[in-house]
Protein backbone atom coordinates (compact mmCIF):
# COMPACT_ATOMS: atom_id res chain seq x y z
CA UNK A 1 0.00 0.00 0.00
CA UNK A 2 1.03 3.40 -1.07
CA UNK A 3 1.27 6.30 1.72
CA UNK A 4 2.21 9.77 1.91
CA UNK A 5 6.10 9.48 3.13
CA UNK A 6 8.58 11.53 2.51
CA UNK A 7 11.82 9.31 1.55
CA UNK A 8 14.35 10.58 4.15
CA UNK A 9 17.09 9.84 1.12
CA UNK A 10 15.89 10.90 -1.83
CA UNK A 11 12.59 12.89 -1.44
CA UNK A 12 10.19 10.48 -3.68
CA UNK A 13 6.70 11.69 -2.02
CA UNK A 14 5.72 8.31 -1.53
CA UNK A 15 6.49 5.30 0.41
CA UNK A 16 5.03 1.75 0.56
CA UNK A 17 4.19 -0.14 3.37
CA UNK A 18 5.17 -3.39 3.99
CA UNK A 19 6.10 -5.42 7.58
CA UNK A 20 4.13 -4.26 10.19
CA UNK A 21 4.30 -5.30 13.79
CA UNK A 22 1.91 -3.24 16.69
CA UNK A 23 4.14 -3.48 19.21
CA UNK A 24 7.63 -4.32 19.52
CA UNK A 25 10.51 -3.70 22.29
CA UNK A 26 12.12 -0.28 22.02
CA UNK A 27 15.37 -1.57 23.23
CA UNK A 28 17.38 -5.01 22.97
CA UNK A 29 20.47 -4.05 23.93
CA UNK A 30 19.50 -2.79 27.55
CA UNK A 31 19.10 -5.09 30.31
CA UNK A 32 17.76 -4.42 33.23
CA UNK A 33 18.88 -6.44 37.10
CA UNK A 34 14.96 -5.84 38.29
CA UNK A 35 12.26 -8.25 36.61
CA UNK A 36 9.50 -4.89 37.65
CA UNK A 37 12.23 -2.15 35.60
CA UNK A 38 12.61 -4.59 32.71
CA UNK A 39 9.01 -4.79 31.98
CA UNK A 40 7.89 -1.33 32.20
CA UNK A 41 10.56 -0.27 29.42
CA UNK A 42 7.88 0.72 26.48
CA UNK A 43 6.86 -0.89 23.05
CA UNK A 44 7.07 1.26 20.13
CA UNK A 45 4.90 0.17 16.94
CA UNK A 46 7.14 -0.62 13.35
CA UNK A 47 5.96 -0.14 10.08
CA UNK A 48 8.78 -1.09 7.22
CA UNK A 49 7.98 1.16 4.22
CA UNK A 50 10.38 1.22 1.44
CA UNK A 51 10.80 4.13 -1.05
CA UNK A 52 9.87 2.62 -4.54
CA UNK A 53 12.42 4.96 -6.26
CA UNK A 54 15.52 4.35 -4.06
CA UNK A 55 14.87 1.29 -2.34
CA UNK A 56 15.55 2.59 1.17
CA UNK A 57 13.66 1.14 4.12
CA UNK A 58 12.55 2.56 7.25
CA UNK A 59 9.91 2.32 10.25
CA UNK A 60 8.13 5.20 9.50
CA UNK A 61 6.56 5.11 13.30
CA UNK A 62 9.83 5.38 14.89
CA UNK A 63 10.39 7.46 17.84
CA UNK A 64 13.90 8.14 19.07
CA UNK A 65 12.54 9.58 22.39
CA UNK A 66 11.57 5.95 23.77
CA UNK A 67 15.31 4.68 23.06
CA UNK A 68 18.89 5.22 24.97
CA UNK A 69 22.29 5.11 24.29
CA UNK A 70 23.88 5.88 27.54
CA UNK A 71 26.35 3.84 29.34
CA UNK A 72 23.59 0.99 29.89
CA UNK A 73 23.54 0.37 26.76
CA UNK A 74 25.77 -3.17 26.18
CA UNK A 75 25.37 -4.88 22.37
CA UNK A 76 28.29 -6.52 23.12
CA UNK A 77 29.18 -10.13 21.96
CA UNK A 78 32.07 -12.19 24.16
CA UNK A 79 32.43 -14.83 21.22
CA UNK A 80 35.68 -16.14 19.51
CA UNK A 81 33.34 -16.04 16.59
CA UNK A 82 33.42 -12.36 17.22
CA UNK A 83 36.87 -12.40 17.99
CA UNK A 84 37.78 -13.59 14.53
CA UNK A 85 35.94 -12.08 12.52
CA UNK A 86 36.62 -8.31 14.07
CA UNK A 87 40.63 -9.84 12.94
CA UNK A 88 39.26 -10.19 9.79
CA UNK A 89 38.32 -7.05 9.17
CA UNK A 90 41.03 -5.21 10.83
CA UNK A 91 43.65 -7.27 8.90
CA UNK A 92 41.50 -6.31 5.51
CA UNK A 93 41.45 -2.70 6.25
CA UNK A 94 44.86 -2.73 7.78
CA UNK A 95 46.12 -3.99 4.61
CA UNK A 96 43.70 -1.95 2.16
CA UNK A 97 44.05 1.17 3.62
CA UNK A 98 46.41 1.94 6.38
CA UNK A 99 49.22 -0.02 5.90
CA UNK A 100 51.46 2.96 5.95
CA UNK A 101 49.63 3.84 9.78
CA UNK A 102 48.02 6.26 11.21
CA UNK A 103 45.13 7.77 12.32
CA UNK A 104 41.95 5.03 12.40
CA UNK A 105 38.01 7.02 13.31
CA UNK A 106 35.27 4.80 14.36
CA UNK A 107 32.54 6.75 14.64
CA UNK A 108 29.53 5.14 17.11
CA UNK A 109 32.62 2.56 18.49
CA UNK A 110 30.49 1.52 21.07
CA UNK A 111 32.89 0.42 24.14
CA UNK A 112 35.58 0.35 21.84
CA UNK A 113 36.27 -3.37 21.49
CA UNK A 114 36.78 -3.50 17.77
CA UNK A 115 39.06 0.21 18.08
CA UNK A 116 40.98 -1.81 21.06
CA UNK A 117 41.35 -4.57 18.81
CA UNK A 118 42.52 -2.59 15.70
CA UNK A 119 45.70 -0.64 17.45
CA UNK A 120 46.72 -4.19 19.49
CA UNK A 121 47.03 -5.84 16.03
CA UNK A 122 48.94 -2.78 14.49
CA UNK A 123 50.88 -0.45 16.38
CA UNK A 124 51.50 1.67 13.33
CA UNK A 125 48.04 2.96 13.87
CA UNK A 126 46.30 5.13 16.72
CA UNK A 127 42.88 5.00 17.14
CA UNK A 128 39.77 7.60 18.00
CA UNK A 129 36.77 6.38 18.96
CA UNK A 130 33.61 8.74 19.49
CA UNK A 131 30.13 7.34 21.01
CA UNK A 132 27.91 8.16 23.90
CA UNK A 133 27.74 5.12 25.13
CA UNK A 134 31.65 5.07 26.00
CA UNK A 135 32.79 3.62 29.17
CA UNK A 136 36.60 4.15 30.46
CA UNK A 137 37.94 1.00 31.53
CA UNK A 138 41.54 0.06 32.50
CA UNK A 139 42.77 -1.76 29.35
CA UNK A 140 41.94 1.87 27.27
CA UNK A 141 43.93 4.06 29.98
CA UNK A 142 46.72 1.82 29.62
CA UNK A 143 46.98 2.11 25.84
CA UNK A 144 48.11 5.03 24.90
CA UNK A 145 48.16 4.90 20.97
CA UNK A 146 43.63 4.90 21.40
CA UNK A 147 41.32 7.80 23.11
CA UNK A 148 37.73 8.19 23.10
CA UNK A 149 35.57 10.99 22.93
CA UNK A 150 32.26 10.30 24.74
CA UNK A 151 29.44 12.03 22.19
CA UNK A 152 27.39 11.86 19.42
CA UNK A 153 29.72 12.49 16.22
CA UNK A 154 30.46 16.14 15.43
CA UNK A 155 32.16 17.28 12.35
CA UNK A 156 34.57 19.23 14.92
CA UNK A 157 35.87 15.39 15.69
CA UNK A 158 38.14 15.12 12.99
CA UNK A 159 40.86 17.84 13.22
CA UNK A 160 43.54 16.10 11.39
CA UNK A 161 43.23 13.46 8.08
CA UNK A 162 42.77 10.36 8.51
CA UNK A 163 44.22 7.12 7.63
CA UNK A 164 40.39 5.50 7.92
CA UNK A 165 37.39 6.03 8.89
CA UNK A 166 34.80 3.65 10.04
CA UNK A 167 31.44 2.86 11.26
CA UNK A 168 29.99 -0.43 11.75
CA UNK A 169 26.21 -0.98 12.93
CA UNK A 170 25.96 2.74 13.11
CA UNK A 171 23.63 3.59 10.21
CA UNK A 172 20.73 1.29 11.17
CA UNK A 173 19.90 2.79 14.26
CA UNK A 174 19.70 6.32 12.96
CA UNK A 175 16.69 8.34 12.47
CA UNK A 176 18.15 10.99 9.77
CA UNK A 177 20.78 8.58 8.33
CA UNK A 178 21.30 11.33 5.69
CA UNK A 179 21.86 14.18 7.54
CA UNK A 180 24.64 11.83 9.22
CA UNK A 181 25.99 10.95 6.61
CA UNK A 182 26.38 14.14 5.19
CA UNK A 183 27.92 15.53 8.59
CA UNK A 184 30.77 12.89 8.25
CA UNK A 185 31.14 13.62 4.58
CA UNK A 186 31.66 17.59 5.35
CA UNK A 187 34.43 16.93 8.49
CA UNK A 188 35.97 14.63 5.59
CA UNK A 189 35.59 16.90 2.76
CA UNK A 190 38.61 19.00 3.74
CA UNK A 191 40.77 15.65 3.08
CA UNK A 192 39.79 14.13 -0.22
CA UNK A 193 40.38 10.68 -0.89
CA UNK A 194 39.62 9.40 2.93
CA UNK A 195 38.78 5.98 2.64
CA UNK A 196 35.08 5.37 4.46
CA UNK A 197 33.97 1.77 5.64
CA UNK A 198 30.51 1.32 6.51
CA UNK A 199 29.28 -2.23 7.97
CA UNK A 200 25.09 -2.57 8.39
CA UNK A 201 22.69 -5.32 8.05
CA UNK A 202 21.52 -6.65 4.67
CA UNK A 203 18.11 -6.33 4.21
CA UNK A 204 17.96 -8.95 1.37
CA UNK A 205 19.96 -11.72 4.04
CA UNK A 206 17.07 -11.23 6.39
CA UNK A 207 14.08 -11.80 3.42
CA UNK A 208 15.45 -14.55 1.76
CA UNK A 209 16.24 -16.43 4.96
CA UNK A 210 12.87 -15.68 6.47
CA UNK A 211 14.40 -14.36 9.79
CA UNK A 212 11.58 -12.45 11.54
CA UNK A 213 13.54 -11.64 14.54
CA UNK A 214 16.02 -8.99 12.53
CA UNK A 215 13.32 -6.45 12.32
CA UNK A 216 13.63 -4.75 15.43
CA UNK A 217 12.89 -1.41 16.58
CA UNK A 218 16.32 -0.41 17.37
CA UNK A 219 16.68 -0.64 13.56
CA UNK A 220 14.63 2.26 12.28
CA UNK A 221 16.51 1.77 8.90
CA UNK A 222 16.95 -1.78 6.58
CA UNK A 223 19.38 -1.50 3.42
CA UNK A 224 20.37 -3.37 0.59
CA UNK A 225 23.19 -3.74 -1.78
CA UNK A 226 21.82 -1.19 -3.96
CA UNK A 227 20.54 1.46 -1.45
CA UNK A 228 23.07 1.63 0.80
CA UNK A 229 25.31 2.82 -2.39
CA UNK A 230 22.44 5.38 -3.31
CA UNK A 231 22.64 6.57 0.60
CA UNK A 232 26.33 6.94 0.16
CA UNK A 233 26.18 8.89 -3.12
CA UNK A 234 23.23 11.33 -2.21
CA UNK A 235 25.37 12.07 0.58
CA UNK A 236 28.37 12.70 -1.49
CA UNK A 237 30.74 9.94 -1.36
CA UNK A 238 31.56 7.54 -4.29
CA UNK A 239 31.13 4.11 -3.36
CA UNK A 240 33.63 1.49 -3.80
CA UNK A 241 32.43 -1.30 -3.17
CA UNK A 242 29.46 -3.33 -1.60
CA UNK A 243 29.64 -6.87 -0.50
CA UNK A 244 28.33 -9.47 1.94
CA UNK A 245 30.10 -10.09 5.08
CA UNK A 246 29.81 -12.42 8.22
CA UNK A 247 27.90 -15.44 6.66
CA UNK A 248 25.70 -13.38 4.25
CA UNK A 249 24.21 -11.46 7.57
CA UNK A 250 26.31 -7.75 6.79
CA UNK A 251 27.24 -5.57 4.12
CA UNK A 252 30.62 -3.98 3.98
CA UNK A 253 30.23 -0.47 1.73
CA UNK A 254 33.80 1.14 0.73
CA UNK A 255 33.49 4.37 0.06
CA UNK A 256 35.66 7.89 -0.47
CA UNK A 257 34.89 11.49 -0.46
CA UNK A 258 36.20 12.50 -3.88
CA UNK A 259 32.91 12.71 -6.25
CA UNK A 260 34.07 10.11 -8.83
CA UNK A 261 31.88 10.06 -12.71
CA UNK A 262 32.19 6.33 -12.43
CA UNK A 263 29.55 3.95 -11.42
CA UNK A 264 31.29 1.26 -9.87
CA UNK A 265 28.91 -0.35 -7.83
CA UNK A 266 26.39 -2.12 -9.95
CA UNK A 267 22.81 -2.45 -9.12
CA UNK A 268 21.64 -6.25 -7.87
CA UNK A 269 18.20 -6.09 -7.50
CA UNK A 270 15.38 -2.79 -8.42
CA UNK A 271 13.19 -1.21 -5.62
CA UNK A 272 10.54 -3.02 -7.11
CA UNK A 273 11.59 -6.48 -7.04
CA UNK A 274 12.42 -5.63 -2.62
CA UNK A 275 9.01 -4.52 -2.53
CA UNK A 276 7.62 -7.75 -3.99
CA UNK A 277 9.44 -10.32 -1.77
CA UNK A 278 9.01 -7.25 0.92
CA UNK A 279 5.17 -7.88 0.49
CA UNK A 280 5.58 -11.88 -0.11
CA UNK A 281 7.29 -12.06 3.13
CA UNK A 282 5.12 -10.09 5.65
CA UNK A 283 2.30 -12.22 4.18
CA UNK A 284 3.96 -15.18 5.32
CA UNK A 285 5.78 -13.81 8.78
CA UNK A 286 2.49 -14.52 11.19
CA UNK A 287 2.47 -17.91 9.58
CA UNK A 288 5.76 -18.38 10.53
CA UNK A 289 5.78 -17.03 13.74
CA UNK A 290 2.81 -19.12 14.29
CA UNK A 291 4.85 -22.35 13.36
CA UNK A 292 7.63 -21.72 15.45
CA UNK A 293 5.64 -20.75 18.82
CA UNK A 294 3.88 -23.98 18.07
CA UNK A 295 6.69 -26.15 17.57
CA UNK A 296 7.96 -25.13 20.62
CA UNK A 297 4.82 -25.75 22.68
CA UNK A 298 4.64 -29.29 21.48
CA UNK A 299 8.55 -29.61 22.47
CA UNK A 300 7.31 -29.07 26.09
CA UNK A 301 4.43 -30.91 25.89
CA UNK A 302 6.78 -33.89 24.95
CA UNK A 303 8.64 -33.27 28.27
CA UNK A 304 11.34 -30.92 26.83
CA UNK A 305 13.64 -28.36 28.26
CA UNK A 306 13.78 -25.08 25.88
CA UNK A 307 16.44 -23.20 25.66
CA UNK A 308 17.13 -19.54 24.25
CA UNK A 309 20.79 -19.38 23.37
CA UNK A 310 21.67 -15.24 22.07
CA UNK A 311 20.40 -12.33 24.38
CA UNK A 312 21.09 -9.40 22.33
CA UNK A 313 18.55 -8.14 19.45
CA UNK A 314 17.82 -11.63 18.01
CA UNK A 315 16.93 -13.00 21.27
CA UNK A 316 15.67 -10.39 22.69
CA UNK A 317 12.54 -9.91 19.60
CA UNK A 318 12.21 -13.87 19.11
CA UNK A 319 11.17 -14.06 22.74
CA UNK A 320 8.86 -11.39 22.76
CA UNK A 321 7.62 -12.76 19.69
CA UNK A 322 7.10 -16.23 20.57
CA UNK A 323 6.71 -16.31 24.08
CA UNK A 324 5.59 -12.70 25.51
CA UNK A 325 3.92 -13.65 28.67
CA UNK A 326 7.40 -15.57 29.83
CA UNK A 327 5.35 -19.12 30.30
CA UNK A 328 7.44 -20.91 27.59
CA UNK A 329 11.06 -20.85 27.89
CA UNK A 330 12.73 -22.13 30.38
CA UNK A 331 15.90 -21.02 30.03
CA UNK A 332 17.53 -17.88 28.15
CA UNK A 333 21.26 -17.85 28.02
CA UNK A 334 23.91 -15.32 26.86
CA UNK A 335 27.73 -15.88 27.52
CA UNK A 336 28.07 -11.89 28.16
CA UNK A 337 28.89 -11.72 31.81
CA UNK A 338 27.44 -8.75 32.50
CA UNK A 339 23.93 -9.48 31.02
CA UNK A 340 23.92 -12.97 33.10
CA UNK A 341 21.75 -12.52 36.23
CA UNK A 342 19.39 -9.48 34.20
CA UNK A 343 15.83 -9.45 32.54
CA UNK A 344 15.29 -8.40 29.25
CA UNK A 345 13.11 -5.22 28.23
CA UNK A 346 8.94 -5.77 27.95
CA UNK A 347 9.08 -10.03 28.77
CA UNK A 348 11.14 -10.03 31.58
CA UNK A 349 12.89 -13.16 30.92
CA UNK A 350 15.61 -13.96 33.24
CA UNK A 351 19.01 -13.93 31.26
CA UNK A 352 21.23 -17.34 32.70
CA UNK A 353 24.58 -18.42 32.65
CA UNK A 354 25.27 -21.30 30.01
CA UNK A 355 26.12 -23.47 33.38
CA UNK A 356 21.92 -23.06 34.28
CA UNK A 357 21.41 -25.08 31.73
CA UNK A 358 23.23 -27.87 33.26
CA UNK A 359 19.92 -27.97 36.15
CA UNK A 360 18.31 -29.51 33.01
CA UNK A 361 17.47 -32.84 32.12
CA UNK A 362 19.95 -34.31 30.10
CA UNK A 363 17.88 -36.30 27.47
CA UNK A 364 15.01 -33.42 26.74
CA UNK A 365 17.67 -30.15 26.32
CA UNK A 366 16.40 -27.93 23.20
CA UNK A 367 18.96 -25.16 22.63
CA UNK A 368 17.31 -22.87 20.18
CA UNK A 369 20.35 -20.95 18.73
CA UNK A 370 19.39 -17.49 17.38
CA UNK A 371 22.08 -17.15 15.73
CA UNK A 372 23.79 -19.92 13.70
CA UNK A 373 27.14 -18.20 12.61
CA UNK A 374 27.41 -19.07 16.52
CA UNK A 375 26.79 -23.08 16.78
CA UNK A 376 30.19 -24.11 16.42
CA UNK A 377 31.38 -22.28 19.43
CA UNK A 378 28.00 -22.92 21.06
CA UNK A 379 28.12 -26.88 20.62
CA UNK A 380 31.99 -26.20 21.90
CA UNK A 381 30.57 -24.41 25.24
CA UNK A 382 27.65 -26.84 25.84
CA UNK A 383 30.62 -30.39 25.12
CA UNK A 384 32.57 -28.77 27.56
CA UNK A 385 29.55 -28.82 30.00
CA UNK A 386 28.88 -32.32 29.70
CA UNK A 387 25.61 -31.19 27.97
CA UNK A 388 23.71 -33.10 25.88
CA UNK A 389 21.30 -31.26 23.61
CA UNK A 390 19.72 -30.89 20.15
CA UNK A 391 20.56 -27.77 18.65
CA UNK A 392 17.47 -25.86 16.05
CA UNK A 393 17.61 -22.62 14.49
CA UNK A 394 14.76 -19.83 14.78
CA UNK A 395 12.21 -21.88 12.57
CA UNK A 396 12.37 -25.23 14.48
CA UNK A 397 14.73 -26.89 11.94
CA UNK A 398 17.46 -29.13 13.48
CA UNK A 399 21.40 -27.87 13.18
ZN1 LIG B 1 14.02 7.05 -1.84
Amino acid sequence: MLVSQCCPICENPQMVMTVKREKLPAMQNYVFNKKKQAKNIPCGKFTLAVCPACGFACNIDFDPSLLRYDEGYDNSVSSNVMVHYYEEIAAYLHQKYASNGGLVIDIGCGKGTFLKMVTEMFPDLQGLGIDPSYEPDNMSEKNKRVRFIKDFFQEQYIPEKPALVICRHVLEHIQFPLFFLKSIERALKKFPGVPFFLEVPDLWWIIENGIFLDFCYEHCNYFTHDSIACTLEIAGFSTEMVQNAFEGQYLWCEAKTALSLEDTVGCKTTPSQLIDALTCYSKSENLQILETREKIQSLKNDGYTVAVWGMATKGVVFSYLIDPDDDLVDFCVDVNKTKQGCYVPVTGHRIESPDALCKASPKSLVVIVMNPAYLFEIKELCSNLNLKATFMDVKGEIL
